[in-house]
This record gives C-alpha cells, structure tokens and sequence, in this order.
C-alpha cells in the first residue's frame, strides 16, 4: 500500500543574520508571521497528507494557537521542538513521521514555495528517491582556499544553488540519518548530503524557482513585501 506524502516544516532556528528580536520565521509578512506562507501552500495541496511543525521548544504553544489554529491549518498534525542544529530539527521531525512513503523537507523560512514546485518534486523523487530542488547559478561561483584567494572556478552551467523543499523516500533519508549520527556532521547544511555520504542513491535536481527565497537577513524581507504584492502568491 502506498504510503503518505508528508511536509516536515523548518522553524526551529535562531536567525541571528536577522539582528532582530523576534525570530525570523514569525516577523510579519503581509501581516502575517512569514512562517505561515510556506505551512498555507502545503494545506492546499492535494499532494501532501501531513505536515510536521518543528519550531523552538519555547514557541511550540505560539505556533498551535496564533499560527496552526487562527488559520485553520488542519494538516499539521504535530507541532514539535527542534533541536540544536538545522539536521537535528529535520531528525527530530523524521522520528514522529508516521505511515510516510516520501517526506519534503522544507525550511519554513522559504514563504514563497508553490504547488507547481510540489509537484515537480514528487515526479522528482519517485524516480531515483531522492531530489533536491534547486536553481541554476546566475552568478559565477569560486572555490576559495584556505587564505581567501580563489582556488578553482567551476564551469557556471554544472552549478546549481539549492533550495528546499528536499524531498526523499522516507526510508531512505530515516536510515542515512540514523548512519550519520554517530559520526562528525558539523560540515552539513542540507539535507541531501546526509544522504549523499551514507548511501548511493542518485539525487536528482529539480528546477525550483528564484522566486523560492530563504528569508535570511533584513533585505530578504524586503523583497519578500515586494514579491507578495507582485505576484499571485497565497494570501
Ligand atoms: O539558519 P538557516 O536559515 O539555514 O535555517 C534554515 C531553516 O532551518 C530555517 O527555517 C530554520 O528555522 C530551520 N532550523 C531549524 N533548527 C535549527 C536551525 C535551523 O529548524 N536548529
């Protein structure tokens, strides 16, 4: 029998590149807490079955009352703290996942996800069980060394800079997490590379959208106001 589709939603992070006091995933956006955008697109979606809420042990209550319940989020069936790092939150959410054939992974400091991009992951990850969703590199990217002189410059059209969602076949991500966790994983900061290191599933890149923007420092704030009055995004 086929399993769920399930959302593990990112927001247990601190965001301090923000310099500000409320934590980034819930500073207003439109007039609502940015993490809501991201939470709303998988609601709507007749792709995903559940969604996981990972946030800050401390703002576990905020977000099932002034997030979860004011907006009517019926598919978030578990609201649930983080842990220390981003891989910790995402082992945190993988361990509650129940019945789950594939899980996106999804930071929810990316308000502007989209159903289209849902879909093209999920084609993504049924062929080899594992997609990232990312866009090719508009800038030309260089490798420094260890002094800050440039060491290497790959050719611009085999780079791609990664968003999420990070979409896997639940076993597969759950197995190479519970691998990594006895070793070193200071060095990671996605969700494919766990993958990457502990098994030899392909990984497949799917086109996102520069559109789907880590709300990181101030700035990205600015121009998230700017593409939510712009564009037909959820409201
Ligand atoms: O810090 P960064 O912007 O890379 O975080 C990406 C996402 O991971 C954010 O949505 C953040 O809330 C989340 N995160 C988390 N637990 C952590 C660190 C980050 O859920 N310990």
């Amino acid at each position: 029998m086929e399993g769920k589709n399930t959302a593990v939603v990112l927001a247990a992070g601190q965001g301090k590149r923000m310099n500000s006091k409320v934590q980034k995933q819930f500073l207003e956006l439109g007039g609502k807490p940015l993490l809501y955008y991201a939470l709303k697109c998988f609601q709507d979606s007749g792709l995903i079955q559940e969604i996981i809420l990972v946030t800050g042990a401390e703002s576990v209550s905020f977000c099932k009352e002034e997030i979860v319940e004011k907006y009517g989020l019926t598919k978030v069936t578990k609201v649930i703290p983080g842990g220390k790092e981003r891989y910790d939150s995402v082992y945190q959410g993988l361990l509650v996942c129940r019945d789950t054939e594939y899980v996106l992974i999804h930071d929810g400091a990316r308000p502007f996800i989209t159903e289209e991009i849902i879909q093209r992951g999920i084609q993504g990850v049924k062929k080899t069980g594992a997609c990232v969703i990312g866009m090719p590199s508009k800038d030309t990217v260089k490798i420094a060394d260890a002094q800050g002189y440039v060491a290497e410059t790959p050719e611009r059209s085999s780079v791609w800079t990664i968003q999420t969602p990070q979409i896997f076949d639940y076993r597969l991500i759950r197995e190479a997490h519970e691998k990594i966790r006895c070793r070193d994983m200071s060095a990671i900061t996605d969700d494919a590379m766990v993958v990457e290191q502990e098994t030899g599933a392909k990984i497949a890149l799917v086109e996102g959208s520069y559109k789907n923007l880590k709300i990181t420092t101030p700035e990205d704030l600015d121009i998230a106001e700017i593409f939510l009055k712009k564009f037909d995004f959820i409201s």
